[in-house]
C-alpha cells in the first residue's frame, strides 16, 4: 500500500466532506477521538447561544421558552437512533459511572421482584474497564456480600460462569485497551436463559459502529458522550433501558428530575414513568447544550458508512505497520478477524509509553494505555487515509532512530 493509493481512498471516501464540520487544530493528526472527540463547529455557535442570549439574557424563562427540562429526552432519542433504539428509551444524564450504579442496582431490584433473591452476583470480565468494577465494588460494600457480590472471570470462562447463582452480566462491548467487540447478540441470549439481567458499556461503540439494541433485546445500556459522539470533555452519557422493564423496577438515585411531577414539590417519591425514572438531579444544560449541537453532525450519516470505513483505517493501519522492518516490535495486541475490531488499533510494546509522547511532539496524538500498550484511535467522521500513512511514517521515524529513548519522552503526565 503506497501514500497515493491512500490518498486516492480519500478522494472517493463518501464521508470526506464531514470533517469541514469538525475544527480540528492545523497540521494535527488526531487519532485519540476514543477518549475525546474532536470539537464539532456546530458546539462553538449553539455553546455561545445557550450562554449568551438563553442564560444570559432569558435566564430562568429558558426552562419552558427554550425547552431546557425536556433536553435529557431529546438528546436521548438523537442517540438512540445511532444505537437501535426504539424511541422512548433512551436519556442523557450523569456520566457512565453514576448510570452503572442506577442500572446495576435496578438490575438487582429486578431479581428482586422476580422472586430470584439468592441472585447474588454481578457478573463481568477482569478486563472491564475498572471504573464499571469500582462502581460494582461500591454497591457490593453498601448492600453487603449476603445481598451482592462482585465476581470477575476471564473472558474465556464467562460463558461457564452464567448461572442461576448471578443476577446482573455487566460487560463492556469493545474492549477500552484490545478494542475487541463481544458479541452482544449471542452473549444476551444465553445470559437470558440463564435468567441474567444484562447491562451492555458501549463507550466505545455509540457512534463508532452499528448497533441494534432492540433487535437484540438489550435489557440495559449506558454509553459516553465525549468520546466518538464528540460532546466535548466531561459531556453528560447515556442510559437506555428495554420498554419491557419500565415501571417493573426501582432506581435509587431517585432525584427530583425523575419524579412523576417534580414541581409538585410532593415530600414523596413517585417515579416518573418509562425512561424519564432515571435521571436523578438537574442537567448540565450547556454540557447537554454541546453534545445535542455534537450530534447534528450524524443526521445524515449512516453508521454502515462509518464502519465500512473504521475498517478501511485500521486494515491500512495493520498493513502498513506490519509490513515495516522498523516496526517488527510492536505487537499486535488486537483482533485480527475484521468483524471482533473495534474502531482502534493497539500495540504492545516496552516503551510504549514513550514512543506514544514522542510520536504527540510530532503532531500525532494517539494514547497509552498501561502497562505497554499504544492506542491508535479512528474516527471515519474526520480521519484521513492519508493521515494513517503519516501516523505510520512518523512511527518508523521514532522507533527505526530509536528516538522515543530521549529522557523527556518517559516524564509521566498525570493523565495518560
Ligand atoms: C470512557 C469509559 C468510561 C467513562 O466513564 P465516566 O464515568 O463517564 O467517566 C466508562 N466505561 C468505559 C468502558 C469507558 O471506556
Amino acid at each position: 500500500m503506497k501514500k497515493d493509493d491512500l490518498i486516492a481512498l480519500d478522494k472517493r471516501d463518501p464521508l470526506a466532506q464531514k470533517r469541514d464540520a469538525f475544527d480540528i487544530p492545523e497540521g494535527m493528526i488526531y487519532l485519540d477521538g476514543n477518549s475525546l472527540g474532536v470539537l464539532p463547529k456546530s458546539v462553538k455557535t449553539r455553546v455561545s447561544e445557550v450562554v449568551e442570549t438563553q442564560w444570559g439574557q432569558d435566564l430562568i424563562s429558558s426552562w419552558n421558552a427554550h425547552d431546557w427540562i425536556d433536553l435529557p429526552q431529546k438528546v436521548g432519542e438523537k442517540i438512540a437512533r445511532l444505537i437501535g433504539a426504539a424511541p422512548g428509551q433512551t436519556v442523557c444524564c450523569d456520566s457512565i459511572s453514576v448510570n452503572l450504579f442506577k442500572l446495576l442496582s435496578a438490575a438487582i431490584s429486578i431479581q428482586k421482584r422476580r422472586g430470584e433473591v439468592s441472585r447474588k452476583t454481578i457478573l463481568s470480565v477482569s478486563d472491564n474497564f475498572p471504573t464499571d468494577l469500582y462502581i460494582a465494588q461500591g454497591l457490593e460494600s453498601l448492600l453487603g456480600d449476603d445481598r451482592c457480590q462482585l465476581k470477575t472471570v476471564t473472558d474465556d470462562t464467562l460463558a461457564d460462569n452464567i448461572d442461576e447463582t448471578v443476577a446482573v452480566l455487566m460487560l463492556t462491548h469493545v474492549n477500552f485497551r484490545s478494542g475487541e467487540i463481544s458479541d452482544m447478540r449471542a452473549i444476551t441470549e444465553l445470559a437470558h436463559e440463564k435468567g441474567v439481567v444484562v447491562i451492555w458499556d458501549l463507550a466505545h461503540s455509540a457512534g463508532a459502529l452499528p448497533l441494534a439494541l432492540d433487535e437484540c433485546n438489550v435489557d440495559f445500556a449506558v454509553g459516553c458522550g465525549y468520546k466518538y459522539l464528540n460532546g466535548g470533555p466531561g459531556a453528560p452519557a447515556f442510559v437506555y433501558v428495554a420498554k419491557h422493564h419500565h415501571g417493573n423496577l426501582d432506581q435509587p438515585l431517585s432525584g427530583w428530575m425523575g419524579h412523576a411531577s417534580p414541581f409538585a414539590f410532593d415530600n414523596n417519591y413517585q417515579p416518573a414513568h418509562g425512561i424519564t425514572q432515571f435521571l436523578s438531579g438537574t442537567p448540565s444544560i450547556i454540557a447537554m447544550s454541546a453534545l445535542d449541537a455534537a450530534l447534528d453532525v450524524f443526521d445524515d450519516v449512516d453508521m454502515n458508512e462509518i464502519r465500512h470505513k473504521s475498517l478501511g483505517l485500521t486494515n491500512a493501519l495493520r498493513e502498513l505497520i506490519e509490513t515495516a522492518d522498523e516496526l517488527n516490535d510492536l505487537v499486535a495486541a488486537f483482533p485480527h478477524d475484521e468483524c471482533k475490531r473495534g474502531s482502534q488499533v493497539a500495540y504492545r510494546h516496552p516503551h510504549a509509553y514513550a514512543i506514544c509522547q514522542a510520536l504527540i511532539k510530532e503532531g500525532v496524538v494517539a494514547d497509552f494505555r498501561a502497562p505497554d500498550i499504544l492506542r491508535l484511535g479512528v474516527t471515519p467522521l474526520y480521519t484521513r487515509y492519508e493521515d494513517v500513512w503519516i501516523c505510520v511514517e512518523k512511527l518508523r521515524q521514532i522507533i527505526g532512530n530509536k528516538r522515543f529513548l530521549q529522557p523527556e519522552f518517559a516524564m509521566r503526565n498525570k493523565v495518560t
